[in-house]
Protein backbone atom coordinates (compact mmCIF):
# COMPACT_ATOMS: atom_id res chain seq x y z
CA UNK A 1 0.00 0.00 0.00
CA UNK A 2 1.08 3.38 -0.53
CA UNK A 3 0.09 6.93 -0.03
CA UNK A 4 -1.21 7.45 -3.37
CA UNK A 5 -4.23 5.37 -2.60
CA UNK A 6 -5.75 8.38 -0.22
CA UNK A 7 -5.86 10.29 -2.85
CA UNK A 8 -4.62 13.30 -0.91
CA UNK A 9 -4.45 16.82 -2.17
CA UNK A 10 -1.54 17.15 -4.08
CA UNK A 11 0.19 20.06 -2.08
CA UNK A 12 -0.11 17.18 0.67
CA UNK A 13 0.68 14.50 -1.12
CA UNK A 14 4.33 16.56 -2.52
CA UNK A 15 4.55 17.16 1.18
CA UNK A 16 4.16 13.77 2.60
CA UNK A 17 6.72 12.63 -0.72
CA UNK A 18 9.26 15.86 0.66
CA UNK A 19 9.30 14.36 4.38
CA UNK A 20 10.15 11.08 2.97
CA UNK A 21 7.53 9.02 3.40
CA UNK A 22 6.70 6.34 1.13
CA UNK A 23 4.47 3.53 2.99
CA UNK A 24 1.91 4.57 5.57
CA UNK A 25 2.88 3.04 8.58
CA UNK A 26 0.21 0.54 10.00
CA UNK A 27 -1.65 2.65 12.06
CA UNK A 28 -1.95 4.82 9.34
CA UNK A 29 -3.26 2.35 7.07
CA UNK A 30 -5.75 1.91 9.54
CA UNK A 31 -6.71 5.09 10.94
CA UNK A 32 -6.86 7.22 7.96
CA UNK A 33 -9.92 5.63 5.71
CA UNK A 34 -12.25 6.01 8.81
CA UNK A 35 -10.76 9.87 9.54
CA UNK A 36 -10.99 10.86 5.42
CA UNK A 37 -14.40 10.07 5.95
CA UNK A 38 -15.09 12.44 9.33
CA UNK A 39 -15.36 9.26 11.46
CA UNK A 40 -14.40 9.71 15.32
CA UNK A 41 -11.44 7.43 15.98
CA UNK A 42 -10.12 6.00 19.19
CA UNK A 43 -6.24 4.92 18.19
CA UNK A 44 -4.25 3.03 20.73
CA UNK A 45 -1.06 3.21 19.33
CA UNK A 46 2.65 3.17 21.30
CA UNK A 47 4.57 6.02 20.62
CA UNK A 48 6.78 5.65 17.42
CA UNK A 49 4.27 4.10 15.13
CA UNK A 50 3.64 7.41 12.99
CA UNK A 51 0.57 8.72 14.82
CA UNK A 52 1.03 12.39 14.75
CA UNK A 53 0.69 11.88 10.44
CA UNK A 54 -2.12 9.40 11.16
CA UNK A 55 -4.33 12.56 12.48
CA UNK A 56 -2.83 14.98 10.68
CA UNK A 57 -2.84 14.28 7.32
CA UNK A 58 -6.81 13.25 7.32
CA UNK A 59 -7.30 16.54 8.96
CA UNK A 60 -5.39 18.80 6.47
CA UNK A 61 -7.53 16.77 3.81
CA UNK A 62 -10.62 17.24 5.02
CA UNK A 63 -9.84 21.21 6.08
CA UNK A 64 -9.44 21.92 2.22
CA UNK A 65 -12.87 22.49 1.84
CA UNK A 66 -14.37 25.29 4.02
CA UNK A 67 -13.17 28.85 5.38
CA UNK A 68 -10.24 29.53 6.30
CA UNK A 69 -9.02 31.99 9.36
CA UNK A 70 -10.80 30.44 11.74
CA UNK A 71 -10.00 27.72 13.86
CA UNK A 72 -11.64 24.00 12.75
CA UNK A 73 -9.40 21.98 14.40
CA UNK A 74 -8.21 21.83 17.86
CA UNK A 75 -5.16 19.67 19.26
CA UNK A 76 -4.43 18.70 23.09
CA UNK A 77 -1.42 17.48 24.01
CA UNK A 78 0.16 16.92 27.69
CA UNK A 79 3.38 18.87 27.28
CA UNK A 80 5.04 22.09 25.36
CA UNK A 81 7.12 19.58 23.86
CA UNK A 82 4.40 17.58 22.29
CA UNK A 83 2.98 20.95 21.23
CA UNK A 84 5.58 22.32 19.54
CA UNK A 85 6.31 18.85 18.07
CA UNK A 86 2.61 18.38 16.77
CA UNK A 87 2.51 21.80 15.30
CA UNK A 88 6.12 21.38 13.66
CA UNK A 89 4.74 18.26 11.97
CA UNK A 90 1.37 19.76 10.80
CA UNK A 91 3.62 23.10 9.20
CA UNK A 92 5.92 20.19 7.16
CA UNK A 93 2.40 18.31 6.16
CA UNK A 94 0.76 20.89 5.07
CA UNK A 95 3.19 22.23 2.64
CA UNK A 96 1.65 24.54 0.26
CA UNK A 97 -1.80 24.23 1.18
CA UNK A 98 -2.30 27.57 3.03
CA UNK A 99 -3.48 25.88 6.11
CA UNK A 100 -1.61 27.25 9.39
CA UNK A 101 -1.78 26.68 12.43
CA UNK A 102 -0.36 27.64 16.08
CA UNK A 103 1.01 26.00 19.12
CA UNK A 104 -0.67 27.00 21.74
CA UNK A 105 0.89 26.46 25.41
CA UNK A 106 2.60 27.91 28.59
CA UNK A 107 5.58 29.74 29.96
CA UNK A 108 6.03 32.03 27.09
CA UNK A 109 4.46 35.26 26.47
CA UNK A 110 0.43 35.31 25.47
CA UNK A 111 0.94 38.37 23.57
CA UNK A 112 2.64 36.46 20.57
CA UNK A 113 -0.16 33.88 20.57
CA UNK A 114 -2.62 36.60 20.74
CA UNK A 115 -0.69 37.82 18.16
CA UNK A 116 -0.97 34.79 15.73
CA UNK A 117 -4.59 33.93 16.48
CA UNK A 118 -5.96 37.14 15.49
CA UNK A 119 -3.97 37.10 12.46
CA UNK A 120 -6.42 33.67 11.71
CA UNK A 121 -5.18 30.02 11.94
CA UNK A 122 -7.15 26.96 10.79
CA UNK A 123 -5.21 24.69 13.54
CA UNK A 124 -4.29 25.07 17.32
CA UNK A 125 -2.35 22.70 18.98
CA UNK A 126 -2.53 23.59 22.82
CA UNK A 127 -1.59 22.59 26.17
CA UNK A 128 -4.71 22.32 28.72
CA UNK A 129 -3.53 25.36 30.98
CA UNK A 130 -2.65 27.99 28.71
CA UNK A 131 -5.55 27.78 26.07
CA UNK A 132 -8.39 28.02 29.07
CA UNK A 133 -5.95 31.34 29.89
CA UNK A 134 -7.02 32.32 26.37
CA UNK A 135 -10.71 31.51 26.79
CA UNK A 136 -11.13 33.21 30.01
CA UNK A 137 -9.77 36.01 28.63
CA UNK A 138 -11.40 35.76 25.21
CA UNK A 139 -8.10 35.82 23.27
CA UNK A 140 -9.02 32.56 21.31
CA UNK A 141 -12.82 31.05 19.71
CA UNK A 142 -13.74 27.93 19.80
CA UNK A 143 -16.80 28.02 18.35
CA UNK A 144 -15.85 27.30 14.64
CA UNK A 145 -14.26 23.98 15.71
CA UNK A 146 -15.15 20.83 13.57
CA UNK A 147 -12.01 18.32 14.85
CA UNK A 148 -11.12 17.58 18.02
CA UNK A 149 -8.00 15.73 18.63
CA UNK A 150 -6.98 14.59 22.15
CA UNK A 151 -3.11 13.50 21.80
CA UNK A 152 -1.15 11.06 24.32
CA UNK A 153 -4.34 11.02 26.23
CA UNK A 154 -3.42 8.79 29.40
CA UNK A 155 -0.75 11.15 29.85
CA UNK A 156 -2.78 13.76 30.01
CA UNK A 157 -5.22 12.28 32.53
CA UNK A 158 -1.86 11.11 34.81
CA UNK A 159 -0.88 14.91 34.92
CA UNK A 160 -4.39 15.70 36.18
CA UNK A 161 -5.79 17.39 33.15
CA UNK A 162 -9.07 15.75 33.30
CA UNK A 163 -10.94 18.69 35.14
CA UNK A 164 -9.28 21.14 32.29
CA UNK A 165 -10.30 19.20 29.45
CA UNK A 166 -13.83 18.82 30.55
CA UNK A 167 -13.75 22.96 30.66
CA UNK A 168 -12.37 22.94 27.58
CA UNK A 169 -15.05 20.73 25.95
CA UNK A 170 -17.60 22.95 26.91
CA UNK A 171 -16.30 25.87 24.70
CA UNK A 172 -16.57 23.26 21.40
CA UNK A 173 -19.40 22.62 19.19
CA UNK A 174 -21.07 19.15 20.01
CA UNK A 175 -21.03 18.47 16.21
CA UNK A 176 -17.59 17.46 15.88
CA UNK A 177 -14.90 14.92 14.46
CA UNK A 178 -13.12 14.00 17.18
CA UNK A 179 -10.37 11.44 17.67
CA UNK A 180 -8.67 10.16 21.01
CA UNK A 181 -5.15 8.76 21.04
CA UNK A 182 -3.22 7.18 23.88
CA UNK A 183 -0.72 4.62 24.64
CA UNK A 184 -2.94 2.88 27.51
CA UNK A 185 -6.16 2.19 27.96
CA UNK A 186 -6.88 2.95 31.78
CA UNK A 187 -10.73 2.85 32.79
CA UNK A 188 -10.24 7.17 33.37
CA UNK A 189 -9.54 6.97 29.67
CA UNK A 190 -12.59 4.42 28.95
CA UNK A 191 -14.82 7.01 30.56
CA UNK A 192 -13.42 10.11 28.90
CA UNK A 193 -13.87 8.16 25.58
CA UNK A 194 -17.38 7.69 26.45
CA UNK A 195 -17.67 11.23 26.52
CA UNK A 196 -16.34 13.30 24.04
CA UNK A 197 -16.13 10.18 21.19
CA UNK A 198 -19.45 8.91 19.14
CA UNK A 199 -20.21 5.96 16.90
CA UNK A 200 -15.92 5.71 17.12
CA UNK A 201 -14.05 3.14 15.78
CA UNK A 202 -10.80 1.68 17.36
CA UNK A 203 -7.86 1.10 16.27
CA UNK A 204 -5.05 -0.62 18.26
CA UNK A 205 -1.44 -1.01 17.06
CA UNK A 206 1.38 -3.08 18.91
CA UNK A 207 -0.67 -1.54 22.54
CA UNK A 208 1.79 -1.29 25.26
CA UNK A 209 4.54 -3.34 24.06
CA UNK A 210 7.94 -2.05 23.57
CA UNK A 211 8.82 -1.65 20.14
CA UNK A 212 10.45 -4.31 18.68
CA UNK A 213 13.52 -2.60 17.35
CA UNK A 214 14.70 -2.11 20.44
CA UNK A 215 17.01 -4.43 22.62
CA UNK A 216 17.36 -3.99 26.07
CA UNK A 217 20.15 -4.35 28.74
CA UNK A 218 20.26 -4.57 32.56
CA UNK A 219 23.51 -3.12 34.69
CA UNK A 220 23.22 -4.14 38.45
CA UNK A 221 24.57 -1.27 40.65
CA UNK A 222 24.55 -0.17 43.95
CA UNK A 223 22.78 3.93 43.90
CA UNK A 224 25.56 5.38 45.15
CA UNK A 225 27.61 3.85 42.14
CA UNK A 226 25.37 5.03 38.99
CA UNK A 227 27.02 8.18 38.05
CA UNK A 228 30.83 6.30 37.82
CA UNK A 229 28.37 3.27 35.75
CA UNK A 230 27.13 5.39 33.32
CA UNK A 231 30.40 7.56 32.63
CA UNK A 232 32.35 4.22 31.98
CA UNK A 233 29.09 3.13 29.56
CA UNK A 234 29.55 6.45 28.04
CA UNK A 235 33.49 6.25 27.75
CA UNK A 236 33.30 2.25 26.33
CA UNK A 237 30.39 1.97 24.51
CA UNK A 238 29.87 3.67 20.76
CA UNK A 239 26.60 6.09 21.90
CA UNK A 240 25.50 8.50 18.99
CA UNK A 241 22.66 10.01 20.71
CA UNK A 242 21.86 9.47 24.02
CA UNK A 243 18.94 9.95 26.43
CA UNK A 244 19.38 9.64 30.31
CA UNK A 245 16.27 9.59 32.76
CA UNK A 246 15.95 10.43 36.36
CA UNK A 247 13.61 10.45 38.99
CA UNK A 248 13.67 13.66 39.86
CA UNK A 249 14.57 17.26 38.62
CA UNK A 250 17.28 17.70 41.17
CA UNK A 251 18.99 14.55 39.50
CA UNK A 252 18.34 15.58 36.60
CA UNK A 253 20.58 18.97 36.69
CA UNK A 254 23.12 17.25 38.58
CA UNK A 255 23.71 14.63 36.24
CA UNK A 256 23.53 16.73 33.39
CA UNK A 257 26.31 18.97 34.93
CA UNK A 258 28.59 16.50 36.46
CA UNK A 259 28.48 14.97 32.91
CA UNK A 260 29.62 18.61 31.38
CA UNK A 261 32.09 18.69 33.71
CA UNK A 262 33.76 15.45 33.21
CA UNK A 263 33.88 16.79 29.23
CA UNK A 264 30.62 15.77 27.99
CA UNK A 265 28.19 18.17 25.86
CA UNK A 266 25.34 17.28 28.03
CA UNK A 267 22.14 18.95 29.17
CA UNK A 268 19.03 18.34 31.25
CA UNK A 269 15.56 18.71 30.96
CA UNK A 270 13.25 19.02 33.72
CA UNK A 271 10.07 21.44 35.07
CA UNK A 272 12.05 23.45 37.23
CA UNK A 273 12.96 24.81 33.87
CA UNK A 274 11.71 27.85 32.09
CA UNK A 275 10.41 27.19 29.12
CA UNK A 276 13.07 28.83 27.09
CA UNK A 277 15.40 26.82 28.89
CA UNK A 278 13.72 24.21 28.05
CA UNK A 279 13.09 24.92 24.11
CA UNK A 280 17.08 25.77 24.28
CA UNK A 281 17.95 22.05 25.63
CA UNK A 282 15.43 20.42 22.97
CA UNK A 283 16.67 22.21 20.28
CA UNK A 284 20.35 21.65 21.28
CA UNK A 285 19.94 18.07 21.69
CA UNK A 286 18.12 18.02 18.08
CA UNK A 287 20.75 19.44 16.60
CA UNK A 288 23.75 17.86 18.20
CA UNK A 289 25.15 20.56 19.84
CA UNK A 290 24.47 18.28 23.17
CA UNK A 291 24.55 14.71 22.49
CA UNK A 292 23.22 13.43 25.85
CA UNK A 293 19.98 14.60 27.48
CA UNK A 294 19.16 14.07 30.93
CA UNK A 295 15.87 14.42 31.52
CA UNK A 296 12.85 13.71 33.62
CA UNK A 297 9.93 11.68 32.78
CA UNK A 298 8.57 14.58 31.00
CA UNK A 299 10.36 13.66 27.90
CA UNK A 300 9.46 10.47 28.43
CA UNK A 301 6.55 10.83 26.14
CA UNK A 302 5.57 11.81 22.30
CA UNK A 303 9.35 13.54 22.03
CA UNK A 304 10.98 12.27 18.26
CA UNK A 305 14.11 13.17 18.12
CA UNK A 306 15.28 10.82 15.01
CA UNK A 307 18.28 9.22 15.83
CA UNK A 308 18.83 8.68 19.64
CA UNK A 309 20.91 5.45 19.59
CA UNK A 310 20.21 4.86 23.53
CA UNK A 311 18.33 5.37 26.32
CA UNK A 312 20.06 5.09 29.62
CA UNK A 313 17.19 4.99 32.00
CA UNK A 314 19.54 5.62 35.20
CA UNK A 315 16.56 5.31 37.62
CA UNK A 316 14.12 2.50 36.86
CA UNK A 317 10.98 4.14 36.41
CA UNK A 318 7.84 4.18 38.46
CA UNK A 319 5.55 1.91 35.93
CA UNK A 320 5.88 -0.48 33.46
CA UNK A 321 4.06 1.78 31.03
CA UNK A 322 6.79 4.83 31.61
CA UNK A 323 9.11 2.24 30.73
CA UNK A 324 7.85 1.39 27.73
CA UNK A 325 7.40 5.26 26.53
CA UNK A 326 10.85 5.81 28.02
CA UNK A 327 12.79 3.27 25.92
CA UNK A 328 10.11 4.46 22.55
CA UNK A 329 12.72 7.53 22.46
CA UNK A 330 14.87 5.06 20.74
CA UNK A 331 14.16 2.58 18.58
CA UNK A 332 11.76 4.84 16.17
CA UNK A 333 10.40 4.45 13.01
CA UNK A 334 12.35 1.67 12.21
CA UNK A 335 15.65 2.45 13.24
CA UNK A 336 17.47 0.11 15.79
CA UNK A 337 18.17 1.25 19.32
CA UNK A 338 19.71 -0.02 22.60
CA UNK A 339 17.71 0.52 26.05
CA UNK A 340 19.92 0.58 29.25
CA UNK A 341 18.17 0.14 32.68
CA UNK A 342 20.47 0.33 35.79
CA UNK A 343 18.89 -1.51 38.36
CA UNK A 344 19.18 -1.78 42.47
CA UNK A 345 18.92 -3.86 44.87
CA UNK A 346 15.23 -2.23 45.31
CA UNK A 347 13.77 -2.69 41.79
CA UNK A 348 13.25 -6.33 41.91
CA UNK A 349 9.39 -5.98 41.86
CA UNK A 350 9.62 -3.43 39.02
CA UNK A 351 12.04 -4.96 36.76
CA UNK A 352 9.97 -8.31 36.93
CA UNK A 353 6.76 -6.38 36.08
CA UNK A 354 8.72 -5.08 33.01
CA UNK A 355 10.42 -8.02 31.74
CA UNK A 356 6.58 -9.83 31.84
CA UNK A 357 5.50 -7.40 29.53
CA UNK A 358 8.44 -7.57 27.48
CA UNK A 359 7.79 -11.71 27.53
CA UNK A 360 11.65 -11.82 28.30
CA UNK A 361 14.21 -12.00 30.42
CA UNK A 362 16.52 -8.64 29.73
CA UNK A 363 20.02 -9.65 29.21
CA UNK A 364 22.37 -8.56 31.95
CA UNK A 365 25.38 -6.92 31.51
CA UNK A 366 27.81 -7.58 34.43
CA UNK A 367 30.67 -4.50 34.99
CA UNK A 368 33.12 -6.60 37.87
CA UNK A 369 33.44 -3.30 39.50
CA UNK A 370 29.79 -2.28 39.79
CA UNK A 371 28.02 -5.34 40.33
CA UNK A 372 29.80 -5.87 43.17
CA UNK A 373 28.13 -2.87 45.33
CA UNK A 374 24.67 -4.41 44.50
CA UNK A 375 24.38 -7.21 46.68
CA UNK A 376 25.24 -4.94 49.44
CA UNK A 377 23.01 -2.90 49.03
CA UNK A 378 20.81 -5.36 48.72
CA UNK A 379 21.48 -6.41 52.19
CA UNK A 380 21.17 -3.15 54.10
CA UNK A 381 18.17 -2.56 52.23
CA UNK A 382 16.66 -5.40 53.20
CA UNK A 383 13.40 -4.91 51.28
CA UNK A 384 12.52 -4.16 47.68
CA UNK A 385 9.97 -1.71 46.46
CA UNK A 386 6.69 -1.86 46.46
CA UNK A 387 5.15 -3.88 43.81
CA UNK A 388 4.45 -1.50 40.38
CA UNK A 389 0.36 -2.31 40.28
CA UNK A 390 0.31 -1.49 43.92
CA UNK A 391 1.64 1.45 43.62
CA UNK A 392 0.42 4.29 41.12
CA UNK A 393 1.51 7.39 42.99
CA UNK A 394 0.80 9.67 39.61
CA UNK A 395 -2.49 8.65 39.24
CA UNK A 396 -3.38 9.26 43.06
CA UNK A 397 -1.45 12.66 42.57
CA UNK A 398 -3.60 13.75 39.02
CA UNK A 399 -6.62 12.79 40.74
CA UNK A 400 -5.96 15.13 43.57
CA UNK A 401 -4.86 17.52 41.65
CA UNK A 402 -7.98 17.29 39.80
CA UNK A 403 -10.12 17.27 42.48
CA UNK A 404 -8.63 20.38 43.50
CA UNK A 405 -8.74 21.88 39.55
CA UNK A 406 -6.02 23.49 40.20
CA UNK A 407 -4.46 26.38 37.40
CA UNK A 408 -0.95 24.72 36.99
CA UNK A 409 1.80 26.90 35.46
CA UNK A 410 3.86 23.66 34.37
CA UNK A 411 2.55 21.10 32.14
CA UNK A 412 4.25 18.39 33.70
CA UNK A 413 3.34 17.15 37.52
CA UNK A 414 5.55 18.27 40.29
CA UNK A 415 8.64 15.90 40.15
CA UNK A 416 9.76 16.25 36.54
P1 LIG B 1 5.13 9.56 15.74
O1 LIG B 1 4.69 8.23 16.26
O2 LIG B 1 4.02 10.34 15.14
O3 LIG B 1 5.89 10.34 16.78
O4 LIG B 1 6.14 9.29 14.51
C1 LIG B 1 7.37 8.65 14.69
C2 LIG B 1 8.32 8.92 13.55
O5 LIG B 1 7.90 8.23 12.37
C3 LIG B 1 8.45 10.39 13.14
O6 LIG B 1 9.82 10.69 13.01
C4 LIG B 1 7.79 10.48 11.81
O7 LIG B 1 8.40 11.47 11.00
C5 LIG B 1 8.01 9.09 11.24
N1 LIG B 1 6.97 8.66 10.26
C6 LIG B 1 5.65 8.87 10.36
N2 LIG B 1 5.01 8.31 9.31
C7 LIG B 1 5.94 7.72 8.56
C8 LIG B 1 5.91 6.96 7.34
N3 LIG B 1 4.78 6.68 6.71
N4 LIG B 1 7.07 6.50 6.86
C9 LIG B 1 8.23 6.76 7.51
N5 LIG B 1 8.35 7.47 8.65
C10 LIG B 1 7.21 7.93 9.17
Amino acid sequence: MTFHQFDFHPAIAEAIAKCGYTVPTAIQKQAMPHLLKGKDLLGLAQTGTGKTAAFVLPTLQNLQQGPRKKIRALILTPTRELAEQVHENIRQMAGTTGIRSCAVYGGVSKNGQIHTLRRGVEIVVACPGRLLDHINSRTINLSTVEVLILDEADQMLDQGFLPDIRRILKHVPQKRQSMVFSATMPGEIRHLVENILTDHVTIQVDHEKPAETISHVLFRVAQNRKTALLKNILKERDMATTLVFTRTKYKAKNLARQLQNAGYRATSLQGNMSQAQRKTAMNGFRAGKFNILVATDIAARGIDVSGISHVVNYDIPDTVEAYTHRTGRTGRAEQTGEALTFVTADDGRLLQAVERRLNKKIRRENLADFDSGFDQASSRSGNSRKSPSSRGPRRHKASTRGRKGSARKNTSSSRY
